[in-house]
């Protein structure tokens, strides 16, 4: 039995594997959020794969305080099919507009990848129609590749449009995000990997995402970036996340927190940090997970500019976008978050 947390180690058989290390023995109960923020401040993180459009204003401010300067909002599923067109026209503009625009008002330097979803693939009228009108986004000031693209019930259009879209890459001469399945993840990852291959895209310009210990030696054995997703309570946790970092290294792994209208959490990278600093991570390595390898790979779109956020934004909550403001009538940007009082 964990002596803080009081759970039972048959039951979370991940909980007790580093016992008898004493530079393990952390329990839960001393890795509370509050007291660790002192060990990781000062420093900076990049969540490339975050669903902005999903979160709260909260968020925003919850990510900035933790020390979140950039971030890249992948397009994706939004929970229920798309109806037409116009709704997913409406989604991409809102990714290079409206959210960027919500973004700069926490401070936080908003990027983009385009793309069509793997299960909307399986429309294939919708599909079509998609496909004409992405080179009009890949192209716009601030996409940094074309994602999150790739298989998820493994189908033969899925297949087609993940062909498609990495032409798209090539030509538009962008990354690629790639999300790879939860179900049958081994397979889908080689899969998605091998057909990259195939369509003559360098690996170094792809970004294999939602990794776990299964995937990821044959992933950075191939060249391809391997990205994790810290999922809460399931999946990939950030103590597994650890020991992954100790066992491959920090070479070409970034981690990202791919929060969104699901139970996720925004602050995965700063928390995983935090850890990782506190199972004695070097602060070097630390740095390459969560913030500069998603630098280096992105960049290779020529979108990113560091000097844009590693020093911070400026903030000035009276901006506005298209006569639109995050103020309510009345409000004055907040200052004094952490007050009971609601005024
Ligand atoms: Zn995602």
């Amino acid at each position: 039995m964990c002596r803080s947390c009081q759970q039972n180690p048959h039951l979370n058989p991940s909980h007790f594997e580093g016992a008898g290390d004493p530079a393990l023995e952390v329990t839960h109960q001393d890795l509370q959020w509050n007291d660790y923020r002192s060990s990781i401040s000062g420093m900076r993180f990049f969540d490339p794969h975050v669903h902005m459009v999903s979160r709260t204003t909260d968020d925003y401010q919850a990510m900035y305080d933790a020390g979140i300067v950039a971030l890249i909002e992948p397009s994706f599923w939004v929970g229920q099919p798309r109806t037409g067109l116009s709704t997913f026209k409406d989604y991409y503009n809102s990714l290079i507009g409206w959210e960027r625009f919500r973004s700069s008002q926490f401070g936080i330097r908003h990027y983009c990848t385009i793309g069509l979803n793997s299960r909307e693939a399986n429309n294939e009228v919708l599909a079509e129609q998609v496909m004409e009108i992405l080179p009009l986004y890949a192209y716009k000031e601030g996409v940094v590749g074309i994602g999150e693209i790739g298989f998820d019930d493994q189908t033969a259009l899925e297949e087609k449009y993940y062909r498609a879209q990495l032409e798209l890459a090539k030509s538009a001469r962008l990354p690629v995000q790639v999300h790879t399945p939860h179900r049958d993840k081994k397979r889908g990852t080689e899969r998605s990997m091998s057909i990259a291959l195939e369509h003559g895209v360098d690996p170094g310009w792809v970004v294999i995402d939602h990794n776990n210990e299964e995937t990821v030696k044959s992933v950075l054995d191939q060249g391809f970036w391997a990205a994790f997703t810290i999922y809460p309570f399931t999946k990939m946790g950030n103590e597994r996340m650890v020991k992954v970092v100790e066992q491959y290294g920090s070479e070409r792994i970034m981690i990202n927190s791919a929060a969104d209208w699901g139970i996720s959490d925004p602050l995965a990278v700063p928390k995983t940090a935090a850890l990782m600093k506190a199972r004695g991570i070097s602060d070097e390595a630390i740095r390459k997970v969560t913030y500069q390898n998603a630098i280096d790979a992105f960049a290779l779109s020529g979108q990113i500019d560091v000097a844009d956020f590693e020093q911070g934004k400026d903030i000035d909550q009276n901006q506005k976008f298209f006569g639109n403001s995050i103020l309510r009538g009345g409000q004055q940007p907040r200052v004094a978050r952490n007050s009971i009082f609601i005024s």
